[in-house]
């Protein structure tokens, strides 16, 4: 992993070739969907589901109870500042747009609050104050993105967001919404494929290597839309002006295929009526059942 380095240097940095075996994406898919028979109905997994449900499957199934109404400020004004960010990659992708940062992040803002969605309402629902700092946030992010993207324009690879943010494999559908910038793609090389492409996400606090790694099921999506995995991903915090980098490797793959083979197994086994072994500890505190949970560990509430 690196740091110190701008957002272009992180993506146009040196990495070794890795090279797929032309199957690759075919013998993943098939991987996935036999696994998948042993859930008992359609199931959703992203990088969020597989960690609780590796981390206690208690945890998993108290998550589903949870209402996205529910979900937090912060992560709502990520989710507002990621979109923002996305659009205008779209509106500058081969040269700069006429239309500054800030009325720019003004008129996205404004449209997304006359949408139906819960970002539309939350946005509704700030006050002016509020609206007003997230816009002028959310504006200095665009301006540094540009500052540290100096060549983003001449990339004619560059695609906002994802070549794929979900997939269905049999019962299972894999999901990522976490990559916001795709950028190079893979090569034919000897027999197979040469990894080419760099996803790129973004935060709005210092990057960490958790959510470095959460890129997993992305990695996973991209390779079995395009035939292989990408060769980099990188986490950027727009706010901030810090990122980290790394390269995709075999290592990297195998781990989260059988990440994803375990939870999906895992799930199969609670749709089956088996009773979840509770794993308690340090997560219990963010879990929606630590109030109501036997094997909660309490230790930090000793009081
Ligand atoms: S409170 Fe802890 S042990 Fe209980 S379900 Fe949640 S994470 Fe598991």
């Amino acid at each position: 992993m690196s740091e110190s380095l701008s957002l272009g240097q992180l993506i146009a940095a040196d990495h070794p070739t890795i090279g797929w075996p032309s199957d690759w994406a075919a013998m993943t898919k098939r991987l996935f969907t036999t696994t998948s028979a042993g859930l008992g109905q359609p199931t959703l997994l992203n990088s969020a589901s597989i960690e609780e449900v590796l981390t206690c499957p208690g945890w998993w199934a108290g998550q589903r109870e949870v209402d996205e109404s529910e979900l937090s400020m912060a992560g709502f004004r990520l989710k507002a500042t990621r979109r923002v960010a996305r659009r205008w990659l779209a509106e500058n992708l081969g040269s700069v747009g006429s239309v500054q940062p800030l009325t720019f992040t003004g008129q996205v803002l404004h449209r997304f609050a006359a949408t139906d969605d819960l970002l539309g309402h939350w946005i509704r629902m700030m006050p002016a104050g509020q609206l007003a700092e997230l816009r002028a946030e959310v504006a200095m992010g665009l301006v540094r993105l540009d500052a540290d993207w100096p060549n983003r324009t001449a990339l004619t690879s560059l695609v906002p967001g994802a070549v794929s943010a979900r997939t269905r494999l049999g019962r299972m559908t894999l999901t990522s919404e976490l990559v916001d910038a795709t950028v190079g793609a893979a090569s034919m090389g000897d027999g197979g494929f040469e990894a080419g492409a760099t996803l790129v996400s973004f935060t709005m606090t210092p990057p960490t290597s958790a959510r470095l790694e959460g890129l997993g099921p992305a990695v996973l999506l991209h390779g079995l839309r395009t035939g292989c995995p990408p060769a980099r991903i990188v986490s950027w915090d727009l706010v901030g002006g810090t990122g980290i980098a790394r390269t995709i490797d075999n290592d990297f793959v195998l781990m989260w295929c059988e990440r994803v083979c375990e939870a999906t197994r895992r799930i199969g086994e609670m749709q089956s009526w088996f009773e979840p072994r509770l794993n308690g500890g340090e997560h219990c505190q963010i879990c929606p059942l630590f109030d109501r949970c036997p094997a909660a560990d309490r230790s930090e509430y000793a009081w």
